[in-house]
């Protein structure tokens, strides 16, 4: 008999900005997972959506960590604007990340002090602990994988699996099935990455969703499966 799979959820980009995305994301989620859901925190999304302590949606935050979900840093700012230097940084930035890796190309020092702020700000607004950090994209430059070894963060996780950063020991193993919905072609190759992962021998599944999402209806009817 196969044994029982393990679904993961979380909602990426949680920022103010997407607030009724999210709001929805949940209502989406809630009926499969409970509140056994990880939200991905963005403490300033593109630097101009703040995440700020004492407002409305600070509340609605601290109610939902409250009510068991477990929230994640991820990233400070989302975007990447550092200038890369190799041709293969350049290709992962522009190409696999729309140029929203931003923690591909820090050096540790700045990597660190984003996750220092960050962790401080979502901290305080949620009166709890952060459970970890996931860059923006799951990339990690080498300053990002610096800066968390060096850290206290008890999770963090890329495309492929769930690891402690500070001991190094991998947690799960898995992909992560997500819909990257920016575009028509994305969506569709998403939605079919998607249908084969289902069906694969994989004993924990991890699924992220991002805002963007339930704006495709196709989507939509894709999450009924979770
Ligand atoms: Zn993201």
């Amino acid at each position: 008999m196969a044994p029982p799979r393990l679904l993961l959820a979380s909602i990426h980009d949680v920022s103010p900005r997407f607030e009724s995305e999210v709001d929805r994301l949940m209502q989406l989620l809630q009926p499969h997972v409970g509140n056994r859901v990880a939200m991905l925190v963005v403490p300033n999304h593109w630097g101009d959506a703040p995440l700020i302590a004492g407002s409305g949606f600070a509340s609605k935050l601290r109610a939902w960590a409250d009510a068991g979900v477990e929230m994640f840093l991820h990233g400070y700012f989302h975007r990447d604007e550092v200038q890369h230097a190799g041709r293969w940084s350049r290709f992962r930035a522009r190409l696999m990340t729309a140029g929203e890796g931003e923690f591909l190309g820090l050096s540790k020092h700045e990597a660190q002090s984003r996750i220092t702020c960050g962790k401080t700000l979502v901290e305080d607004v949620i009166g709890h602990q952060i459970a970890g950090f996931v860059a923006p994209a799951w990339l990690y430059g080498r300053g990002a994988e610096e800066a968390l070894s060096d850290g206290a963060l008890p999770m963090a996780e890329d495309h492929w699996r769930v690891w402690s950063p500070t001991t190094g020991r991998t947690l799960t193993r898995g992909p992560v099935v997500s819909w990257a919905s920016r575009t028509p072609a994305r969506l569709l190759s998403s939605l079919a990455a998607a249908a084969v992962l289902r069906h694969s021998p994989i004993n924990v599944m991890r699924i992220g969703v991002h805002p963007p999402d339930v704006r495709h209806p196709r989507v939509g009817e894709e999450q009924g499966y979770c």
